[in-house]
């Protein structure tokens, strides 16, 4: 029998997996993923505002474990050559080092957050929170909630990184607990953004007007280069004072993919269509880590996920394919210039099988995205993890 094995047990890895199910792949498939639950990303930043818990963002996989083999342990090194994984584990009953053989070797380990080229950033590390993993949430909404006054800067590395919006979110949404708390008066919100515009492009000018109006600077052009302790400076030599730093690290795929020559910064493609490592045929990747001229979201993960499922299937000679595209809907928080805690958001998406890929945008922000956001999100976990 085969052996696919599938590195990240996330949005991408979990849809490779439940397709090939889908079309009738007899193999053994084995996913091997770094902790043994998942903690869903869309709606991390609401944790800020109290509008979203970890309990239901957070899976386990003991439900996948009924379909597929899942192995708990963070994969440090791939050899293309002898086709084999090697990983650690982290997971008592699957303590210590393992190696797995593969037929198929699928990589979808998503990003990791790389602050080594700022400056002071190792110093400083304990100064840098954010909305990108849920230790990192809680301490920046544990300041948030109790600071009394100060300036908070707010940064977003040059694109692309996971989840476009969520630097602007970050900023409005502690706007609106500050508002809440009624001290925002005595705070300054400070956003740098590397790049021309707030991400995604398609709202920024909507985001200006909000910014505005909620009374947040915006930096445009400008990439932190170091962070000193209650300082940033940016490559053109500004320095910004700050209390509260929530400051997003320039995002890449894990180092096994460079040190196994898969790829530098992202994981090489032939293209978005065909997934399958340009040297490998044998080695796919899917999701943030593949290296696609998209943005990082859910959507185009998932997406990529089923165009790789779909060339193994092909591969196999199966007739099965899941029926794909690339394009998405999003929605971005846009916090709540009254200060109560119900979050606003805007609806935008982009569609990527029309050349220019057609944007689409509604410039008036609702709650009611905010609901849809969630009922998304919420359907997608059932939808892989089971329930
Ligand atoms: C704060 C935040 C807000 C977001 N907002 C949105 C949004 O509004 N809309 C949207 O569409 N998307 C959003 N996203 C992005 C979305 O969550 C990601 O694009 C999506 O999860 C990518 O799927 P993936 O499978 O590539 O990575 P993930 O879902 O992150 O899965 C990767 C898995 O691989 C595991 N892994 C990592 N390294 C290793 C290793 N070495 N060995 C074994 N396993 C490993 C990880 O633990 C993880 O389980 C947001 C993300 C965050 C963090």
């Amino acid at each position: 029998m085969k052996r696919v094995v599938i590195v990240g047990g996330g949005i991408a890895g979990l849809a490779v997996a439940k397709t090939l199910i889908e079309g009738g792949l007899k193999a053994e498939i084995t996913v091997v993923t770094q902790n043994p639950h998942y903690f869903a990303g869309p709606s991390r930043p609401l944790l800020l505002t109290n509008e979203q818990s970890l309990d239901r963002i957070v899976r386990g996989y003991e439900e996948v474990a009924q379909k597929v083999k899942v192995v708990v342990g963070t994969v440090y090194a791939v050899n293309p050559a002898e086709r084999k994984v090697k990983y650690v584990g982290g997971y008592t009953s699957h303590g210590g080092i393992g190696e797995l053989s593969y037929d198929y070797l699928v990589l979808a380990p998503g990003i990791v957050l790389d602050g080594s080229g700022i400056t002071g950033y190792a110093e400083n590390r304990g100064n840098v929170a954010n909305v990108y993993d849920p230790g990192r949430v809680s301490v920046l909404k544990n300041r948030v909630w109790n600071a009394e006054k100060g300036t908070v800067v707010v940064y977003a590395p040059k694109a692309p990184y996971r989840c476009a919006p969520a630097p602007t979110e970050t900023a409005l949404l502690i706007d609106a607990v500050l508002r809440h708390r009624g001290v925002r008066d005595k705070f300054k919100i400070i956003h740098i953004d590397a790049n021309d515009k707030t991400q995604p492009p398609v709202i920024a000018d909507v985001v200006s007007q909000i910014y505005a109006k909620a009374g947040i600077e915006v930096v445009t052009n400008q990439e932190i280069v170091e962070i000193g302790k209650n300082y940033v400076v940016t490559k053109s030599g500004e320095k910004y004072q700050y209390d509260i730093l929530a400051l997003l690290e320039p995002n890449r795929a894990p180092k096994f993919v460079e040190e196994a020559g898969l790829g530098k910064t992202w994981i090489e493609v032939r293209s978005p269509q065909d997934l399958r490592h340009p040297k490998f045929d044998d080695v796919l990747a899917a999701g943030d880590a593949a290296g696609l001229p998209f943005p990082k979201n859910q959507e185009i993960a998932f997406e990529s996920a089923l165009f790789a499922a779909n060339k193994i299937l092909e591969m196999e000679g199966l007739t099965y394919r899941a029926s794909v595209q690339y394009a998405f809907l999003g929605w971005a928080y846009v916090g709540n210039l009254e200060g109560r805690l119900e979050t606003y958001s805007l609806m935008f998406g982009l569609d990527f099988t029309t050349q220019p890929p057609k944007p689409q945008k509604d410039p008036q922000p609702k709650t009611d995205y905010t609901k849809a956001k969630d009922r998304w999100e919420q359907t997608y976990l059932r939808q892989l993890f089971g329930y």
